[in-house]
């Protein structure tokens, strides 16, 4: 049985910058065919899992995905990644620009693979320190000042490199102490393990709602979040979540309002997310006695939550977060509790869920009636029957 650790070297490992998710999809997919009932690709390219209502899982490889009347559980993380993508080969070294945000503070000096028409391995240089003028060596490195080095020949690194190709960076998962790990990419490969460590747990409960666990493209290219608006419109889930990374505290970034590594999965609340949800979130967390931690968004949480909340009717969503330090460089660094405690809560929740969970949100805060339409029903109602007297 493969263990969290496993999982999160394995997805750290795989490389789909956005835009460019073939590798990462093919893993999700796989994981996706032992723990759902159907698997499904959307036009753009997110990976759609369905766990029917009902028992355990069939093993009927079934196309049965209109079958059902359960309500729909939409559960999702992206599962892009920030990367950089090659402009130009210049006299043999490779220019790059970002996919995503980046600080490019952080570049020099990494190991990447390019993917080109093969793999290879590659390292950001720039100009040694010692040919730099008093001025340059003030100024922080910029884009334009790096470049990858594969170690071939102009003429031979433009037969296998081209504008376009993507490049990631090489980093094996580090094991710190304390079960904290530091890597590529978990922003949010770990939310993606922990979709998967949530579908595990739910391999044998009898489950009121189907389950859509959905892992989308395209979450860091822009603030567009196409992958999730998209996948979410296909789906019309009744409820939605949002697995995502956010900043834990750190030196330097220690506000309080921050959560902290270790201490638990983080409940979002704020505009972006239905009261109901957040309330029926925290209340499941309180009931299983489930560490966790509350963070606050007055307006857009810049996640996917942002975009599904706004999707056909709108849909009412949920934000589950895990405590990342150090986002967006080579080395974010979590705590693994945090990824397990996620999927805890996020399985604990879908087990609680009934039909009337359903109707709850549908009617009472969705329709939200006025006094006047509320009487006009009762009135109509009463003329029905009178007439069926
Ligand atoms: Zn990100």
């Amino acid at each position: 049985m493969t263990t969290l650790t496993d999982s999160l070297d394995k997805f750290s490992g795989a490389h789909g910058a956005s835009g460019y998710e073939d590798a990462v999809r093919a893993l999700v997919v796989r994981e996706f065919q032992k723990l759902t009932d159907t698997v499904e690709i959307t036009p753009l390219g997110s990976v759609i899992g369905i766990k029917r209502a009902g028992g355990t899982r069939t093993r009927r490889p079934s196309r049965r995905a209109s079958a059902s009347n359960a309500p729909r559980l939409l559960v999702e993380a992206h599962m892009d990644e920030i990367g950089l993508v090659v402009t130009e080969i210049r006299d043999g070294f490779i220019r790059f620009e970002e996919i995503g945000y980046w600080d490019p503070r952080v570049l020099p000096s990494q190991n990447v693979w390019v993917h080109g028409r093969k793999t290879l391995p590659g390292v950001i240089g720039s100009r040694p320190p010692h040919v730099l003028t008093a001025k340059e060596r003030k100024h922080a490195l910029t884009l334009d000042d790096l470049f990858i080095d594969v170690g071939m020949t102009d003429a031979r690194a433009r037969e296998l490199v081209s504008p376009g190709d993507m490049i990631t960076l090489d980093r094996a998962v580090i094991p710190l102490q304390n079960e904290m790990r530091a890597g590529k990419a978990f922003d949010n490969r770990a939310s993606v393990v922990a979709l998967l460590e949530f579908l595990k747990q739910l391999q044998n409960s009898a489950l009121a709602w189907d389950i859509y666990a959905v892992a989308n493209v395209n979450e860091e290219d822009s603030a567009l979040y196409v992958g999730a608006q998209t996948a979410a419109y296909a789906i019309q889930p009744q409820l939605a979540f949002c697995l995502d990374v956010t900043h834990a505290q750190q030196a330097g970034l220690n506000d309080e309002a921050l959560p902290q590594t270790g201490q638990g999965p983080c409940i979002a609340r704020g505009a972006n997310i239905h009261p109901v949800v957040f309330e029926k979130l925290r209340q499941t967390a309180q009931r299983h006695a489930l560490s966790h931690q509350i963070t606050v968004y007055g307006g857009n949480t810049e996640t996917n939550a942002w975009m599904m909340q706004t999707t056909g009717n709108g849909i009412p969503t949920g934000l589950v977060e895990i405590p990342l330090r150090y986002m967006h460089s080579a080395v974010e660094t979590l705590a693994l509790s945090d990824i397990q405690g996620a999927a805890q809560l996020l399985s604990a929740f879908a087990m609680n869920l009934n039909a009337a969970d359903a109707r709850a949100l549908q009617g009472e805060t969705f329709t939200r009636e006025t006094a006047r339409q509320k009487r006009d029903a009762r009135k109509n109602a009463a003329r029905r029957a009178q007439r069926q007297r």
